[in-house]
């Protein structure tokens, strides 16, 4: 058995990467760049009115000001500011020349035909000015970014619609078990619906991947060899659920190495998901995942999530809060790290969900983080901070 840290760098070791390719930057959504983008323009472009109002001079504010033209978002001014003019001027509008400053248009009052008075004491120019966020040729995403609906503004605002991205990898998905019967179907005495397959596709494809799901595979050395031989054949990464434990139908580690993928670890000192077995046949990585839907789901989270985002070129790190607990929390043995489904209540705290083992995806299906339980930590009071990692 190895420590979880040690799993980790090993799934992180000797990574293929996918390549890359032109893609809409409409597609883009959870996807990965594979270069620097730049901006093709000034942001803003021009000098900006940031508010609707009078664009005048700064000095004239005292006196009364001759309203000249009126210009809207989009247009281009067709007059200079003199002394004692303004012009009224739009939210997004380019700001005359001569102008250098915006006066708010609930700080003016009319004091004749196309005449204002400003009301009010000077505050700000309410000008963006040029180039003042971003300038032609910055940066505005690196390599590596994972692409996500905060950064698809920036995408199209600098033009960038043809990104290149990492191709996305093709996972392979097996569900081994002669208890199972497809979602769809209402599962006779003795059986069970299949859960991982579905959850392990929602996954992948949240992840960026292009889920590849391949079915139910029963309780047979003969067909989980062919099923494993076809999925390492046709994706860039497999990943099988159950059949890894300690019964007398768990094949897949035998079948993996049969199939002439080098096992490099077998068990690991977490909770839930010890018996998590990872291998590689040639560059393809494969994972057998223990068939328990809550154990699948989280080592997908904590071992094929960071790889699958490694081979698209993206240092993934997940997000840990401190958070502190709501209730005192305890548990019997502290040999191994645990990730245990929490809620966070009303106060903001952290609360284990009610939840009775890896069976139990109604729990996690009700929770909103993972808390991870370092080895050796049998107590955690209440109040204490927690490490949680939003889901
Ligand atoms: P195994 O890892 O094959 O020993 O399975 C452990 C537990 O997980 C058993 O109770 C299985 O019935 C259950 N299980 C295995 N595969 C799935 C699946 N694809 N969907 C839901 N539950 C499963
Ligand atoms: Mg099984």
């Amino acid at each position: 058995m190895i420590e979880f840290e040690e799993a980790l760098s090993i799934v992180l070791s000797g990574v293929t990467t996918t390549g890359s390719e032109r893609a809409d930057f409409a597609d883009a959504l959870n996807r990965v760049l594979a270069e620097d983008l730049c901006s093709d323009v000034d942001m803003p472009p021009f000098d900006k009115a940031a508010m609707d109002g009078y664009a005048c001079r700064r000095n004239d504010l005292d006196g009364e000001l001759e309203v000249i033209e009126v210009l809207a978002a989009g247009d281009i001014p067709s007059r200079d500011i003199a002394e004692g003019q303004c012009s009224k001027i739009m939210t997004g509008a380019m700001v005359p020349r001569g102008a250098d400053t915006v006066i708010m248009i609930e700080q003016c009052r009319e004091t004749g035909e196309g005449k204002i008075r400003f009301a009010a004491r000077k505050t700000m120019s309410n000008i963006a000015t040029k180039g003042e966020d971003v300038k032609k040729g910055d940066v505005i995403c690196r390599a590596g970014t994972l692409i996500l609906p905060r950064h698809i503004a920036m995408l199209a605002a600098s033009g960038s619609t043809r990104p290149l991205l990492a191709k996305q990898p093709r996972v392979g998905i097996l569900s081994t078990g002669d208890e199972l019967v497809e979602p769809g179907e209402v599962p006779g005495p003795g059986k069970i619906r299949n859960s991982n397959g579905i959850q392990l596709a929602a996954q992948s494809r949240a992840a960026g991947c292009i889920p590849n799901y391949m079915g139910i595979v029963p309780d047979d050395a003969k067909a989980t060899e062919l099923a494993i031989g076809q999925a390492l054949a046709t994706n860039d990464l497999v990943l099988i659920s159950g059949g890894v434990s300690m019964g007398d139908f768990d094949f897949v580690p035998g079948i993996m190495k049969k199939n002439n993928v080098d096992i490099l670890f077998q068990k690991v000192a977490v909770k839930p998901g010890r018996p998590t077995v990872f291998g590689k046949s040639g560059t393809t990585p494969i994972f057998g995942l223990p068939g328990n839907p809550v154990s699948s789901y989280i080592n997908f989270e904590t071992f094929v999530k960071p790889l699958i985002y490694k081979m698209m070129g993206h240092d993934y790190h997940p997000l840990e809060l401190k958070i502190p607990m709501g209730v005192s929390f305890k548990r019997k043995k502290a040999d191994r790290l645990e990730f245990l489904p929490v809620i966070v209540n009303s106060q903001g705290e952290a609360v284990p969900a009610r939840y009775h083992g890896s069976a139990h995806i109604h729990a996690i299906s009700l929770s909103v983080g993972l808390m991870c339980i370092p080895k050796g930590i049998l107590n955690i009071e209440k109040g204490e901070l927690a490490d949680v990692r939003p889901l």
